[in-house]
């Protein structure tokens, strides 16, 4: 059998071809042949709320119900993005939200599992940003805005954004390695799996002697990617545009 991962989609109205990609990969065979199927973060460009009325929630909403209804679990773990995505969504989407930093069992592997950033030490202002707004005063404070006010709060913080990582050094946005080995220790797992840096590759290294493996999840922008884990394989695969 085959459980599948997938993440940084980051689906925007301004990318129509990557959302219909989405739709239909998880309307394909092999997704609904899975084990089950792991979404880990930033699912879209940006989340403003679960009462985003908008209609790319609305098709999200039905592919995942749609693979969930075909009988495959489908998990959830939000990302820097899409970290506003709550239980209501979950819900109507068929989706079992997971805590970044969840150990599952992967095809009898136990493996972590998270969406990567807060593996990005190097990043201290990150850091200080990410703790700061994850806090449930501060999204209380903005799932309590209209969401006009709430669409263009979230335009400003992805300009922010982009203007910021054009801005500092590459190596600085990759994870450190000293961070990642104290989050497999402490989880007691030799296999991670994460998204979140948008440079997919398989690593190993050894990790108290035993051999040990980081897999990073690449993201969808001019192609899709997705994960095939099976029990003696593994797998990072390309997925052309419709
Ligand atoms: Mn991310």
């Amino acid at each position: 059998m085959t459980t599948l991962f997938i993440a940084d989609l980051h689906l925007d109205d301004a990318r129509p071809g990557i959302t219909t990609l989405f739709e239909q990969y998880l309307g394909s065979d092999e997704a609904r042949g899975a084990n089950a199927f792991y979404i880990l973060g930033d699912l879209v460009e940006a989340w403003i709320g679960d009462d985003d009325d908008a209609q790319l929630p609305a098709r999200i909403a039905a592919a995942t119900k749609g693979l969930r209804d075909a009988g495959v679990p489908v998990y959830f773990m939000v990302g820097n993005r899409d970290f506003l995505l709550g239980e209501a969504f979950a819900e109507r989407a068929g989706m079992t939200l997971l805590e970044d930093g969840t150990v599952h069992e992967i095809e009898g592997v136990p493996t972590l599992l998270m969406h990567g950033d807060v593996l990005c030490t190097d990043d201290v202002e990150y850091q200080a940003v990410r703790k700061q707004v994850r806090t449930d005063a501060w999204k209380q404070q903005i799932l309590s805005m209209p969401l006009a006010a709430r669409r263009a709060f979230a335009a400003q913080a992805r300009s922010d954004s982009k203007s910021r990582t054009g801005r500092i050094d590459e190596t600085i946005m990759d994870v450190n390695q000293g961070a990642v080995e104290d989050a497999m220790r402490h989880a007691r797992v030799t296999r991670l799996v994460h998204g979140h840096t948008h440079r997919p590759a398989v690593h190993e290294f050894t990790l108290g002697g035993a051999p040990a493996q980081r897999i990073v999840l690449g993201d969808w922008y001019d192609h899709g990617s997705v994960l095939r884990i099976e029990p003696a394989s593994v797998e990072l695969r390309g997925l052309k545009l419709p």
